[in-house]
């Protein structure tokens, strides 16, 4: 059984059983494409992207669903700074968003819905709103989402209804709202804003949190399984959009499960390009492979806050090169067995098993269950040249499956053959202890960018940099 934490009842909780033909509804908030995305967008999508392919590989269909907010006021804002139209700005950055999330591996979604696209939806979600009372309208602003008359307001981040008033930085202001934290449903375009023309409504734009309960309605309908998104989004957005689906269906719960990954920042700071610590992805990988990322966020569990920094980042290349040469290591290891060889006995194998599935079904806790893989590899190390072949062989399997499970794409590197040619000279002239002929071919090698280690096996090769 598998129990993940519900940020509205703050308690774990079990997840049904998988129902063929009943897939969970997975809703996670996209980004909003003003700018390129940055790292802590990676530690968001890569974690709901690992719980997404976790969730089928137990037996779960999951269909997972994510918005991108391509109207917004940043995205208005930085258009009119760079003289281009805000569709040709969030255009833009919407393609090298998905191209950073390739890039990443994260593909585990089924569908993006870019609230433009919604429109109709969004209205009609107004509208409801509008008839049942929850909505009144600021003449020459927009329609404004009344958070009086919703009693529950607040049960998700826990703040009252006064306490939301104080968090006025973050709510849409305007000095006509009836309380402070009234949030907007929809704008009334300024010039040069973007704008659907709307008869009942009045010509305007979309206000934030409503574009992802239309889209959620229109794809799940009014109540579905699993929202998620990042803790800053707690508060006001989720619990705004809370608001809105059960006040227009009159249904609840909106979500039964809430999901929030930790913040990610970078030397204990916000990222912010004043601070110059803002990251993007794409700066990060001209630097570090993708697996980097992906280690870094999935050695942290996903509710808990990652602090980046550069060491972080060559502690996690580190780790990770370690772990490829220790598998490379067990494949050659392993050297002349073929595919059917007879499995090794690996009680390893067994134990490990139960503890990484035992850590992912307790709250999805990543660390730990890498913990289990690195307990493994580290009762192996000492052996590992003298590990029967075909154990050697299962167990490489076995591991690399792990991994792949949580991701990694761990490409062994490609090793010339001029190098390998070299080494077995090199490994007869120190059979017959010529030190010097070996010696010179050692150096040879190094040259070519790898080092030799001299195995019961034979002479193993790996690169120098990923040491
Ligand atoms: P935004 O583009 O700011 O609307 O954010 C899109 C998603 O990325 C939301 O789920 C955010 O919570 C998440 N996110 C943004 N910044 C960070 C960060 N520094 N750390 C973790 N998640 C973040």
């Amino acid at each position: 059984m598998i129990k993940i934490y519900n940020t509205l009842t703050r308690k774990k909780e079990p997840l049904p059983e998988p129902q063929a033909g009943k897939p969970l509804k997975v809703f996670v908030c996209g980004p909003t494409v003003y700018d390129y995305a940055h790292i802590g967008h990676a530690r968001t999508y890569i974690f709901f992207d690992f719980l997404a392919k976790y969730l089928r590989s137990q037996g779960y269909e999951v269909e997972y669903l994510q918005n991108i907010t391509d109207v917004d006021d940043k995205i208005i804002k930085r258009a009119a700074e760079e003289n281009k139209t805000a569709e040709e700005l969030s255009k833009f950055f919407t393609e090298k968003y998905l191209e950073d999330m390739e890039t990443l591996g994260v593909d585990a979604i089924t569908n993006y819905a870019p609230a433009t696209k919604f429109i109709p939806q969004i209205i009609s979600q107004v509208e409801r709103l509008i008839e049942k009372g929850f909505a009144y309208k600021i003449d020459g602003d927009g329609w404004y989402f009344d958070i009086s008359k919703d009693k529950e307001y607040g049960k998700l981040s826990g703040r009252t209804a006064t306490q939301a008033e104080d968090a006025l930085s973050r709510i849409d202001e305007s000095i006509n709202k009836r309380n402070k934290g009234d949030f907007c449903l929809w704008k009334f375009s300024k010039p040069n804003e973007p704008v659907w023309p709307e008869k009942n409504l009045g010509d305007g734009r979309p206000g934030w949190h409503i574009e992802d309960t239309a889209i959620t309605e229109k794809y799940f309908g009014p109540q579905y399984d699993i929202h998620g998104g990042g803790v800053d989004l707690v508060f006001p957005h989720h619990e705004a959009e809370m608001a809105q689906q059960e006040s227009a269906s009159g249904l609840k719960p909106f979500v039964k499960l809430w999901i929030h990954t930790g913040v990610l920042l970078v030397e204990g700071k916000k990222m912010s390009k004043s601070l110059g610590n803002f990251i993007t992805i794409r700066d990060f990988l001209k630097k570090y492979p993708p697996d980097v990322l992906r280690w870094i966020t999935l050695t942290h569990h996903y509710r808990s806050p990652i602090d980046y920094s550069d060491e972080s980042a060559r502690q996690a290349k580190s780790a990770i090169d370690g772990t490829q040469k220790f598998l490379a290591g067990l494949e050659f290891s392993s050297k002349n067995i073929s595919e059917d060889s007879p499995r090794g006995d690996n009680p390893i194998e067994k134990k490990t098993d139960i503890a990484f599935a035992s850590a992912l079904a307790d709250d999805i806790n990543t660390p730990t269950a890498i913990a289990h893989i690195f307990n493994a590899i580290l009762e192996l190390q000492p052996k590992i040249w003298t590990i029967e072949p075909d154990t050697a062989k299962s167990l490489a399997k076995y591991l690399k499956g792990k991994f792949a499970a949580l991701g990694f794409s761990f490409k062994s590197p490609e090793i010339p053959a001029k190098a390998w040619q070299l080494a077995s000279e090199r490994e007869t002239f120190r059979v017959n202890k010529q030190f010097v002929q070996s010696d010179a071919l050692r150096k040879e090698i190094d040259s070519l960018g790898y080092v030799i280690e001299d195995t019961p096996k034979g002479p193993f090769l790996w690169p120098k940099n990923q040491i």
